[in-house]
């Protein structure tokens, strides 16, 4: 045994009195970051605090202290951050208790969550599972439907059907279900449950629904129908798997197909739900009530982890039928109190608020912002819907000069396969709008090597912001831009398209 009294003193140590070079040294040493390698050879932006839709790094890159947000931390701060309102209803709870089990207890926080919820979703979703993070709500969303189908005398209805181009999270069950390409499926071939891929359904939220589409989603689902147990698809907006939007109309014929066949329909709103593409939750484009719901992400306001399976009375009474009538779920941190008075606050300035206009007014910006970039050598496609915002390249992005180009434009984005994209906060004004436009537009345009130079023209004029700092790079810039290289190396460029990284 190492002798752990000589460490102790320094272990101690309050954090806030490491410098910036300690933090990465320390990082590069021992911490795992998201679909990266160790050790980690990209370096990251040290993050000092944050406020509103701002980032305070611990030192400057390219001159910028703060950051705009263009990524509301993965879909997740749509209130921005160090948020008074959540910051009360934090210390509020911590000071009555930050956790108990939910074995045997409850308390007001997780039930005043459990109904709202249930009284905002679609439909007769009224019960509710609250799990500590979105893979596991699906994972928990993906039990209940194999459950009810035991209990229903069925066992063999225990395949899931989705559509390819997915993402439903990193656990076994999720991945499973995500895009088999994009997913890294050739890694765990023979070792992910094989499921049923539709097609990827046609682009575009607005383009007509595609007759042959639509045959091949109901042929799919009838004929597996004996083995599935559930439809599990993204409504929408596919994210993390390829940032593509498609008609409410494909979200419909699963529901049809579903219910003509004798199959769960699982929704899994992680991204979608709570506003960011102009509706509460995307399935009310489609005007479709799921069986299953899955539900996270911004259901904090980004501050701690925290989601949630909802599922209708006839799922769950199918379950309590069954020879185990219980569901055989239970996180330690099942309900945690500190997440639950966090949601209740977030739901709750997010609907005391015009957040239909706030959304609308950031797609707008964004749709104004980002329209140079279609005429952008390498960009095949410009879409925005809600308050997200994606430019799709007609090849595989540079992360680093990506980042590179972005940061120098004050804003921080986190592109991956062949987009830049952003969904920022809701609270973002016009003016960082039209900034963060500009600088997914610098981003996309940016490439390794000499093609960087003269970034941002194409877009300086709709923000303004990026001219000056965008030209002034250059060489020595980029020699000296070490620490805003975030995640650029190759391995970091080629796990990108393992999903949200
Ligand atoms: C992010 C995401 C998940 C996984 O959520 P985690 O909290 O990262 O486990 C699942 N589904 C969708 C659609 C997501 O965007």
């Amino acid at each position: 045994m190492p002798d752990r009294t000589v460490t102790a003193p320094a272990l101690r140590e309050p954090l806030k009195n490491l410098d910036t070079e300690s933090v990465l040294a320390l990082d590069r040493q021992h911490v795992w970051h998201p679909y990266g390698p160790m050790p980690n050879t990209a370096e990251p932006l040290v993050v000092e605090s944050a406020s509103g839709v701002r980032l305070r790094l611990a030192k400057p890159a390219y001159g910028h202290r703060e950051l705009v947000d263009a990524m509301s931390s993965w879909w997740s701060a749509i209130h921005g951050y160090n948020h008074p309102v959540l910051n009360e209803a934090a210390h509020d709870q911590l000071g009555r208790m930050s956790h108990v089990m939910f074995g045997g207890l409850t308390h007001e926080p997780a039930v005043r969550l459990a109904k709202r919820l249930a009284d905002l979703a679609p439909g007769d979703l009224e019960h509710v599972f609250l799990s500590d993070s979105g893979s596991v709500s699906v994972e928990v969303a993906i039990k209940m439907c194999l459950q009810y189908w035991r209990s229903a005398g069925r066992p063999e209805k225990r395949r899931l059907m989705t559509w390819r181009g997915g993402y439903h999270g990193d656990t076994w069950q999720p991945m499973s279900v995500c895009d088999p390409e994009g997913g890294m499926h050739h890694l765990w071939s023979g070792a992910l449950p094989p499921q049923v891929f539709a097609d990827a359904p046609p682009s575009g939220f607005e383009a007509e629904p595609d007759e042959g589409y639509l045959a091949h989603l109901h042929d799919t689902v009838e004929r597996h129908a004996h083995e599935l147990a559930a439809v599990v698809v993204e409504p929408v907006v596919q994210g993390a798997g390829g940032m593509r939007f498609h008609s409410p109309a494909y979200v419909r014929a699963l529901r049809e197909a579903c219910d003509a066949h004798g199959v769960l329909l699982v929704l899994d709103e992680i991204a979608t739900g709570f506003g960011r593409t102009g509706e509460l939750f995307a399935a009310e484009h489609a005007g479709v009530t799921p069986d299953v719901m899955c539900v996270g992400k911004a259901l904090t306001g980004g501050y701690v982890s925290m989601a949630a399976t909802l599922c209708t009375p006839r799922v769950a009474r199918g379950i309590s039928r069954g020879e185990v009538p219980v569901l055989a779920h239970g996180p330690t941190f099942m309900g945690n109190p500190l997440a639950s008075a966090l949601a209740c606050a977030s739901l709750d300035l997010l609907l005391s608020q015009d957040w239909r206009a706030r959304v609308r007014r950031i797609g707008d910006g964004l749709r104004a912002g980002l329209a140079p970039a279609a005429a952008l050598p390498g960009v095949v496609d410009v879409s925005v819907l809600g308050a997200i915002g994606v430019v799709r390249l007609d090849h595989e992005v540079d992360v680093a000069a990506a980042t590179r180009a972005a940061v120098r434009a004050g804003v921080w984005v986190r592109p991956f396969r062949d987009m830049v994209y952003a969904m920022p906060p809701y609270v973002t004004g016009d003016a960082d709008v039209a900034r963060i436009a500009a600088a997914v537009c610098a981003a996309s345009s940016a490439r390794a090597g000499s093609a960087r130079a003269g970034l941002g023209d194409v877009c300086a004029g709709s923000a303004g912001a990026g001219a000056g700092t965008a030209g002034a790079g250059g060489r020595s810039a980029d020699a000296g831009g070490g620490s805003a290289d975030a995640g650029g190396n190759s391995a970091g460029a080629s796990a990108g398209s393992v999903g949200a990284a």
